[in-house]
């Protein structure tokens, strides 16, 4: 068993284990846990400090998962858009395929709430979306995800790595994942030995916090770019946690400097259990705007809306930068409030030929 497997198997899981750490009522515990997983592994808790604080809030169980009567299981309708078990296919070019139900940790906002942790995807489910992949010839880029795909041991990885590259019409393996920060010890040198056999091989990875960016998780990902896989980020915007202008300013900043590059800030999704965590359209906004001009162009995310029922995303910018726009002239807000007119260019009036002179001679 690798380090990283040791780690994870000392997981805090059991509700009896998670009330005894955190002195949380047992009883709370097992009702939440028995709806909604727990996994803390021992990397993970170590980032905590106290209660309540932002890593806390992301992983240890709370009882008003139980209570929220706005969220739904499946908020992007993921199932609707799902031909086989562990595909889901909404846009023509672009595929998801599932490759487990296991994390490195179980985050409480999870969108996938309703299997991570709990239902399993098999060997042969993930067959099954291979095949499928091979099918549609109009599938150029393929999302790994589930739960976490590194997750799995390097064997079956490199074994669905092997199946999707010797698709021919497959250009892109994109892989999305919480284990660099969060059981960065998973990044080891044969993990990425492997991976760098399998490009164009990209990465999306979940931080949502700057205390996430610890030495070990800026050696996993150094490990990654130096197999030449172009890191993103992904962070959900999550109430009491990160949800003020300086603390994503942070993150941004701590991103780009171990090479990382900002990708997206998700307004949360309506996730059933998670209803306490979610922050107002205008907090993102806000934090859009704050951003604007005071860090490099490079840290700043594009912050978006995955809109439910399955409408995809849609990028969301602060209304004021755009104050009007004409035939003339688009007006300007900058990010210091100062207004600048940008000229439209002028377009020679169509020509008319019947009036014309020359075209009557
Ligand atoms: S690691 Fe990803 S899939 Fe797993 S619980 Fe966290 S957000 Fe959900």
């Amino acid at each position: 068993m690798e380090r990283w497997q040791h780690i994870l198997k000392k997981s805090l899981i059991k509700a009896h284990q998670l009330s005894a750490e955190f002195e949380l009522d047992s009883a709370k515990m097992e009702r939440v846990v028995a709806e909604y997983p727990a996994r803390i592994n021992p990397y993970f808790k170590s980032l905590i400090k106290e209660k309540d604080d932002p890593i806390y809030r992301q992983v240890v169980p709370d009882e008003q998962e139980l209570f929220d009567q706005v969220g739904i299981d499946d908020p992007l309708n993921e199932e609707g858009d799902s031909p086989v078990p562990s595909v889901v296919h909404r846009y023509q070019d672009r595929a998801l395929l599932m490759l487990t139900h296991q994390c490195p940790v179980y985050c409480r906002f999870c969108t996938r709430k309703r299997f991570v942790g709990k239902v399993a995807i098999s060997r042969e489910m993930v067959r099954k979306g291979i095949d499928y992949i091979r099918a549609h010839e109009e599938i150029k880029d393929v999302i790994l995800s589930g739960g976490d795909p590194l997750i799995l041991k390097d064997k079956e990885l490199e074994e669905i790595l092997k199946g999707l590259r010797e698709i021919p019409h497959l250009d892109i393996i994109r892989i999305g994942t919480r284990v660099p920060g969060a059981l960065p010890q998973r990044i080891t040198h044969k993990l990425c030995r492997m991976l760098r056999k399998y490009h164009p091989l990209y990465m999306n990875i979940n931080f949502i916090h700057p205390r996430e960016i610890t030495d070990e998780v800026a050696i996993a990902c150094g490990r990654l770019a130096d197999a030449g896989i172009p890191l993103g980020s992904q962070t959900v915007l999550l109430r009491g946690i990160n949800d003020d202008p300086e603390i994503i300013k942070e993150l941004m900043q701590k991103l780009l400097a171990i090479r990382v590059k900002p990708y997206y800030l998700y307004q949360a999704d309506l996730t059933r259990g998670t209803e306490h965590m979610r922050t107002p359209v205008e907090c993102g906004l806000e934090i859009m705007k704050g951003l604007q001009g005071r860090i490099s162009g490079m840290a700043i995310p594009k912050f978006v809306i995955d809109l439910p029922a399955g409408g995809g995303k849609i990028p969301m910018l602060p209304p004021d930068f755009v104050i009007d726009m004409n035939e003339r002239e688009v007006l300007l807000k900058n990010y210091e409030d100062k207004i600048y007119s940008y000229p439209q260019p002028e377009h020679e009036p169509e020509h008319d030929k019947v009036g014309c002179d020359d075209c009557l001679r």
